[in-house]
């Protein structure tokens, strides 16, 4: 990659930021389709987030993806931010435009790409997705935007479900969604034709640990699609005993890439070079 006079700016901002993969990715992809951009690693602590992004509009950064602790915080210094990155409640994607910036996500493209080969009848599914916190938005915006029947979401602490439940009623995203505690998952795992762990259980290095029991295992649905959004260890232990039930396992690196190819075609204008994305990442 040639950097010059002419070259353009992206990047990522978080706190910390140095164990993203994004800039190996992005910079990846850049240099495969010639592009004139250089994608860079922003370490932005919380309480500069508005200096550093009205800098960035100083310095005319084209663009830039946000992660921790920035995706909620960051939405009131937007001009403005789409429907889809409202209901979710979370921006990722950044974009500079001459109305300011726009923010929005790609969290929740990230999480269908690997699906939309799978060509069922969505509307007759039911999805139970582990978790109620932050990515288990994206899932339920993804899943609504499929078009999934039923929408069941488990989790450990019954406010944060309530909670989590009331603020999809006002969203512009139609869907059927229900909570449920923890121990209500061994009755509903049989009807579940996609099941999503978002929880970090089994992430490294808790790579031992499974979010179902041998005995939940044993109630899956036959078929089933088994969706990790943990990367590392691929797969984990709960992908590999779904698909020893004769689940589909699908890990979270794809989502993660195509994340990261959806934001970029955003700035660039262009398909993103996926294969060398993946690649990039070491698959
Ligand atoms: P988060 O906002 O902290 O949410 C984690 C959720 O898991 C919460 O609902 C939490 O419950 C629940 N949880 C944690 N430990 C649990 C346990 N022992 N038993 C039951 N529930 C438990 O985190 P996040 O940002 O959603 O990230 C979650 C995972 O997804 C991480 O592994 C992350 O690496 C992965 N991820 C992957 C991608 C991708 O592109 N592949 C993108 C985003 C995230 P409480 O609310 O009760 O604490």
């Amino acid at each position: 990659m040639m950097i010059s006079g002419t070259t353009q700016l992206l990047g990522v901002i978080g706190y910390p930021i140095r164990h993203s993969l994004s800039p190996v990715m992005h910079n990846a992809a850049i240099a495969q389709l010639g592009a004139d951009f250089v994608y860079l690693p922003l370490p932005v602590p919380p309480e500069q987030l508005e200096q550093a992004i009205a800098g960035f509009a100083a310095i005319h950064l084209r663009g830039f993806n946000v992660t921790i602790p920035h995706k909620q915080a960051i939405m009131p210094f937007l001009a403005e931010i789409s429907d889809l990155a409202q209901a979710v409640g979370a921006v990722n994607t950044v974009s500079l435009t001459p109305q300011g910036w726009i923010g929005t996500n790609t969290d929740v493209e990230g999480f269908l790409a690997p699906l939309r080969p799978f060509s069922l009848d969505w509307g007759t599914k039911s999805a139970v997705i582990l978790g109620n916190g932050g990515s288990a938005r994206a899932v339920v915006a993804g899943c609504a935007q499929l078009g999934v029947g039923q929408i069941q979401v488990v989790g450990r602490d019954p406010e944060k479900l309530q909670t989590f439940a009331a603020s999809w009623r006002e969203t512009c995203l139609p869907m059927n969604l229900t909570v449920h505690p923890w121990e209500k998952l061994p009755g509903l795992l049989p009807e579940a034709q996609l099941l999503v762990n978002t929880t970090p259980i089994g992430m490294y290095p808790d790579s031992d640990r499974c979010p179902l029991s041998p005995e939940e295992l044993q109630r899956l649905y036959p078929g089933a699609i088994a969706y990790d959004l943990i990367y590392t260890p691929r797969p984990t232990r709960f992908l590999q005993a779904a698909q020893a039930q004769g689940a589909i396992a699908i890990d979270g690196l794809e989502m993660l890439v195509q994340q990261g190819a959806a934001a970029l075609q955003l700035w660039l204008g262009q398909p993103a070079p996926v294969a060398v994305m993946r690649r990039s990442l070491g698959f």
